[in-house]
């Protein structure tokens, strides 16, 4: 289980400033979460003025190619370039 977040990311990255395991990245057009260091603390979601956060099991039906987006992100990337994709803030 993991927290999604979908295209309606504003980046405005509220998230990245609760988030208490740091699993927020830089996607480009949008920020994802890391599935695997994501504790499913429900904070970010909670934060998200746009709403665009949700559990990977209450993703709209509309918005369910969020969750391949997210998973995505992460294949075949080294530590080292996810280091400089994960959001400081
Ligand atoms: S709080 Fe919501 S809108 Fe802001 S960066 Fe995070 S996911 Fe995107
Ligand atoms: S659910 Fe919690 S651990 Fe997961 S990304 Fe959101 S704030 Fe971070």
């Amino acid at each position: 289980m993991a927290h999604v977040v979908t295209a309606d990311c504003s980046k405005d990255m509220e998230c990245a400033k609760v988030c208490p395991n740091n699993c927020i990245y830089d996607a480009g057009n949008q920020v994802v979460i890391s599935a695997d260091e994501c504790m499913d603390c429900g904070m970010c979601a909670q934060e998200c003025p746009a709403e665009a956060i949700y559990p990977v099991d209450e993703v709209p039906g509309d918005k369910q190619e969020a969750i391949a987006f997210n998973e995505k992100f992460f294949e075949g990337k080294s530590p080292e370039d996810l280091d400089k994709a994960r959001v400081q803030v």
